[in-house]
């Protein structure tokens, strides 16, 4: 998983001088606030994987993720979940095809999609809690919630208990990744036509399915996805 997160290049190093736009009057909005060496936004492999290596140098570094478990797109709703079900899948094609020819039989084989999306679950819960607890190990300071910048060195946090939290930071790395598009005139409902999210949290399978992958993204996803 750190060599995936390592190949993850969204990120980008900003200084507070680079963010000239933001107003000057906003500064000193949070004089109360603790300084942080490295701010980082979002808790994705850009981000997360970004946050280790500043504390692990021995900066002072805050992570703010808004989605409430760490680990972003890929360990949350993309490769973890859809290699997860790929595997599943796979035993299942295994069990059918494969297994008679090593005198391996079945009276019955069948799919419990429930059972099959809580092993999914439960192997993206174990990782995204082994993120929470490298930033444990190496002192990252984790806030959750959504970050929006006040100033060059200032960000707002609208924090997911409902409060509101200003985390100050000489340096700001922004890894917020990316969210699903719809394409013009197609309503995702998450339910007949649905983003790569809602594909992997199905309640039930279809025989028949279009998979547009279009330029969303740029791994093998669209054939893991049509596969499980
Ligand atoms: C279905 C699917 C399967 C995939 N499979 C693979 C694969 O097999 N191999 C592969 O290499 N790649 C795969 N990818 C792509 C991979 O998930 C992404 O390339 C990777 O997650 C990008 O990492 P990131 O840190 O740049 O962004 P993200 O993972 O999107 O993380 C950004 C984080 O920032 C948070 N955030 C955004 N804005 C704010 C804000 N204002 N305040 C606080 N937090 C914020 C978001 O909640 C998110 O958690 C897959 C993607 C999908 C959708």
């Amino acid at each position: 998983m750190a060599s995936l997160a390592r190949r993850r290049a969204g990120s980008l190093l900003l200084r507070p001088a680079e963010l000239g736009r933001f107003s000057a009057a906003w500064r000193g909005f949070a004089a109360a606030a603790e300084e942080n060496d490295v701010v980082v936004i979002g808790g994705g492999p850009g981000g997360y994987v970004a946050a280790i290596k500043a504390a692990q140098l021995g900066l002072k570094t805050t992570c703010i993720e808004k989605r409430g478990s760490l680990g972003g797109t890929c360990l949350n709703v993309g490769c973890i979940p859809s290699k997860a079900l790929l595997h599943s899948s796979h035993m299942y094609y295994e069990a059918k095809h494969a297994f008679a020819n090593h005198g391996v039989k079945f009276s019955q084989l069948e799919i419990d999609l429930p059972a099959m999306l809580a092993q999914k679950d439960k192997a993206v819960s174990g990782l995204t809690r082994g993120i929470e607890g490298l930033f444990k190990k190496n002192k990252v300071n984790y806030v959750k919630g959504y970050g929006k910048f006040t100033s060059p060195s200032e960000i707002s946090v609208d924090t997911l208990d409902g409060n509101n939290t200003i985390i100050k930071g000489k340096n700001i790395i922004i890894a917020t990744g990316s969210e699903v598009k719809s394409l013009p005139g197609v309503t995702i409902d998450e339910q007949k036509i649905v983003s790569s999210t809602g594909a992997l949290s199905l309640q039930k399978y279809s025989k028949e399915a279009c998979c547009n992958r279009g330029r969303l993204h740029r791994s093998g996803d669209g054939l893991s996805l049509g596969t499980s």
